[in-house]
């Protein structure tokens, strides 16, 4: 798949975090990277606690096995960059290792983020036939096989990115589970925004009972 460039050749960046977001709701990755909007949960905040350590730029050499953490990355092919939290190089195969704090969810959108990282690290000429999730919650690494299925999942959710941030349209929320653990609930109102139902606009200001809210 070629990427789609703007009218005057140039390739609009991704951020590799919008990968994530993507997989996870798309009007959550419009919300982020075109309405610019970001909302801190508790979830949010241990996220942000636990990255301390990894957000330090740095290195270490061990054992034939170089680590460098906060590792800025890109691919000029499709349009990617971001920062890897850990790369793991020995020899000609690198390794990142993408932090989280909630337990790990297999094949779920961490996978994708990682995965994106991996195509920047290809680019670079890196083997990188691996990569692992570290669950904060579990104190664990999952690993996470970088086949040509995730890689091409990558490049089409990039450029599916891509065309969202061009249209500047916000998709319709989804309105399901995953809204309860969304730091951007309060402003994606997903309860009204799902297109599904048309309320009269006074709903809007006649507050709920206290025992329909969502906790
Ligand atoms: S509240 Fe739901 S629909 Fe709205 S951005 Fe979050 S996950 Fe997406």
């Amino acid at each position: 798949m070629t990427p789609t460039t703007d009218g005057d050749g140039t390739l609009a960046e991704i951020p590799l975090s919008a990968l994530e977001h993507y997989a996870y709701c798309h009007r959550q990755t419009a919300l982020i990277h075109v309405e610019g909007i970001w909302g801190d949960s508790a979830q949010t905040v241990r996220g942000d606690l636990s990255h301390r350590q990894v957000d330090l730029p740095g290195l270490t050499r061990r054992a034939g096995l170089t680590t460098i953490r906060s590792l800025p990355v890109g691919s000029a092919v499709y349009g990617l960059r971001g920062i890897c939290d850990v790369v793991e190089f020995a020899g000609t195969t690198a390794t990142p290792v993408e932090y989280k704090v909630g337990r790990y969810q297999p094949d779920g959108p961490a996978d994708l983020q990682l995965a994106g990282q991996a195509l920047c690290l290809l680019e670079a000429g890196f083997d990188v036939p691996l990569g692992y999730i570290y669950s904060v919650a579990e104190r664990r690494r999952h690993p996470v096989t970088i086949s040509p299925d995730l890689l091409h999942r990558v490049v089409q959710a990039a450029e599916a990115i891509r065309g969202l941030l061009a249209s500047q349209h916000l998709p319709a929320a989804r309105n399901d589970t995953r809204c309860r653990k969304c730091s951007l609930r309060d402003d994606c109102l997903p309860d009204v925004t799902d297109g599904r139902q048309t309320r009269p606009a006074a709903d809007l200001f006649t507050p709920r009972p206290l025992g329909q809210w969502r906790d």
